[in-house]
């Protein structure tokens, strides 16, 4: 089960962001500005940096994040997103003894593919263990290894990129596991900086529609509301 902990963050988050901002527009320095802001300006101002597009200032916020308990599938579709910082627990150095792996629902709900699942994922499992006592280096037999494998790794990406991963990665049409990383992701972000949780949504939130072809049901799709239009 994907397990995520936030490990570190940049101090006030929030206010760092706006102080930021408030430099571009101000005769005094961000060290005052970071003291003399007040929440409600804080809040106008993140909200004014997002309505105007003006997002390079959430840049300045950054957030750690130990994940643990998810599949290779995922930890492949997360490393795609480049404007972060990853560290993955290596398959050529640690040598896996046990099998952990995920098993999605729709597989493990069906007792049938459940258990052929099982059996192919040990059967993968045995023979990396034979390859490892036959000599034959971790980094060679992990290729017999599936996608199903556990991984762990830590992430630091800065706002900016959490608020757009966000919009591609909670959209319920984004495979359930990467959904399901990303809502802890969101929790995590939330405990610590509510009003930049808020922002860590589906882009249909943003939009007022949904720009995949086909919508899950909670906005209208962009054709759909041309059409209505009409
Ligand atoms: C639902 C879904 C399905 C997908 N299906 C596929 C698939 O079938 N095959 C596949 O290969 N990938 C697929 N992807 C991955 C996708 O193409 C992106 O690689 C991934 O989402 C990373 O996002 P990104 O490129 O926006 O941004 P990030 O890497 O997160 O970067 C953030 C932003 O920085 C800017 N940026 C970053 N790098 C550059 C650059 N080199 N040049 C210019 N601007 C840059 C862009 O504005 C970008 O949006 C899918 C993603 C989603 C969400």
């Amino acid at each position: 089960m994907v397990h995520v902990t936030l490990i570190s963050y940049t101090p006030h988050p929030e206010r760092t962001i706006a102080a930021a901002a408030r430099v571009s527009t101000s005769s005094i320095s961000a060290t005052e500005l970071i003291e003399k802001l007040t929440p409600e300006a804080v809040d106008s101002l993140l909200t004014q940096l997002l309505t105007s597009g003006h997002l390079s200032p959430f840049e300045h916020a950054s957030f750690t994040f130990a994940i643990e308990g998810i599949s290779r599938v995922t930890s492949h579709q997360l490393v795609r997103h480049r404007m972060a910082s990853y560290t993955q627990q290596s398959q050529r150095y640690v040598s896996l003894k046990e099998v952990n792996y995920i098993t999605p629902a729709t597989i493990s709900a069906k007792t049938e593919w459940g258990g052929k699942y099982h059996d192919m994922v040990h059967a993968a499992h045995r023979l990396y263990r034979e390859m490892l006592n036959a000599g034959i280096p971790a980094e060679d037999a992990r290729y017999v290894l599936p996608q199903a494998t556990e991984t762990r790794l830590v992430m630091t990406m800065n706002a900016r990129e959490l608020i757009h991963v966000c919009e591609l990665r909670l959209c319920l049409r984004a495979q359930w596991e990467i959904v399901e990383l990303f809502e802890k992701v969101k929790a995590e972000v939330e405990r610590v900086a509510p009003r930049l949780g808020v922002e860590l949504k589906p882009k249909c939130y943003r939009l007022g529609y949904c720009d995949e072809a086909q919508s899950c049901g909670i906005f209208p799709t962009a054709k759909e509301v041309v059409g209505e239009r009409r």
